[in-house]
């Protein structure tokens, strides 16, 4: 599905609210207390969302808190459980039923927008309202065979271009919309402590061990932050956990809240070693609002967060991560934050809603009730892998 704006339609449906059924995963509650970008990304654009006049109706984890209204459908998050099938398809079918419902009392939602997984893409087409779903995982294998099969069934929005540019043969993206950050809500430090930071999940994707190595190297200190999420204990105890000392290289777990932020805000800089096409990355964001730059592998988005010598600096591999860190002294602080204005929540909010139009206006076209068989008969369920000579955005919105 394309959703290409047509400029006339948009000015035409311009002030009406939109309702919205926001589909988070069933995993944190939202805002996350801790760990969660995906739950950072909802929590903001419904924020937005619903201060743009729209009615928004966000259903996700139990615990939730939002200005949007809040539907929990589970009895209780999974925080240990991320991507369980029991869990997601339950949420998923529970929120497809309250979309419906809300179809036949009358009120029906002019677009579902999909953060949850792989099971509402899948079933996308089994419900009468629109769906969009915002990309958020990278695509490897397995997953380009998912989406070459089931990417038709809803219009879909990618969160980089880098993360586009590995979009499997025959996947229409309609937008490239980067996620947003709360700039203003970031404390931008500009006396920074003589430490270097590394936050994320304990993967070995996201290289803490290179971290340790490169800041080593440097004879800088470290402090390192997150989780140790459900088999990832073997990679901690094997890569990490003997090379802690407590003092130069620390690791003080989870953060969340102000701590976290006082983490991000005093740090020197941020270190990426990332070794996978990470999508986005919301940590780098975060560490630029708070004027703390980030030095990255250029892997993923982090080669279109990072601006090479502006914010940070891109490097191959761990010992040009420790040369990097000893030229860190060049960068501003101001111009780090700066540099994230592009990722405003306001005007992430009001991209995704011009594709809301577009994909509620096409289904006016369509017409109720067909509209369903419609979707169906213009995308065939078969893979359509090879289709087109290569995945493409509409050119609407590319970031
Ligand atoms: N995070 C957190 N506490 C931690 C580690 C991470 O609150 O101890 C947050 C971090 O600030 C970011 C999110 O979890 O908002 C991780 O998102 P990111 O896109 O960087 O990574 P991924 O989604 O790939 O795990």
């Amino acid at each position: 599905m394309t959703a290409r704006l047509s400029p006339h339609s948009v000015r035409a449906v311009k002030t009406t609210p939109l309702r919205i059924a926001m589909l988070a995963p069933p995993w944190i509650e939202i805002p996350p207390a801790g760990y969660g970008g995906i739950e950072q990304v909802v929590d903001l654009l419904c924020r937005e969302l619903v201060q743009r006049g729209h009615s928004v109706t966000l259903f996700a984890a139990p615990g939730t808190s939002s200005s949007a209204t809040v539907r929990p459908l589970l009895d209780r998050p999974h925080p240990d459980a991320i991507g369980a099938a029991l869990y997601e398809a339950d949420h998923v079918a529970l929120a497809f039923e309250a979309v419906d419902l809300a179809a036949t009392a009358g009120v029906p939602f002019d677009v579902v927008h999909d953060h949850s997984g792989f099971t509402a893409l899948a079933m996308a087409d089994r419900i009468a309202t629109p769906v969009l779903h915002t990309l958020h995982g990278p695509f490897t294998d397995d997953t380009s065979r998912f989406y070459a099969r089931h990417g038709h069934k809803a219009a879909i929005v990618a969160i980089s271009r880098g993360q586009l540019a590995k979009a499997p043969a025959g996947l229409t993206v309609s937008a490239v919309i980067p996620n947003p950050i709360d700039v203003g809500s970031w404390p931008l430090c500009r006396r920074k402590d003589d430490y270097l930071l590394w936050i994320g999940r304990m993967a070995a994707d996201k290289g803490p061990h290179r971290a340790i190595d490169a800041a080593r190297r440097a004879g800088r200190r470290l402090v390192l932050a997150g989780p140790i999420q459900p088999g990832q204990e073997g990679f901690f105890e094997r890569e990490v956990r003997p090379r802690l000392d407590g003092e130069r290289v620390q690791f003080v777990g989870e953060v969340g809240g102000v701590g976290k932020q006082e983490l991000f805000a005093r740090a020197t800089a941020l270190l990426m070693p990332i070794r996978w096409p990470e999508p986005f990355g919301m940590v780098m964001i975060e560490a630029l609002a708070c004027g703390t730059p980030v030095i990255a592998f250029p892997e993923g988005a982090a080669s279109e967060i990072v601006i090479h010598g502006e914010n940070g600096f891109l490097v191959k591999d761990e010992a040009e991560m420790a040369g990097a860190i000893a030229e860190l002294g060049e960068l501003d602080p101001g111009r780090c934050r700066a540099s994230v204005s592009r990722y405003a929540a306001d005007g992430i909010a009001a991209r995704y809603e011009l594709v809301y139009r577009e994909l509620a206006s096409q289904e006016r076209i369509a017409g109720d009730p067909s509209a369903v068989v419609a979707r169906r008969a213009a995308a065939p369920l078969t893979a359509r892998r090879g289709d087109r000579p290569r995945a493409k955005a509409s050119a609407m919105n590319a970031a």
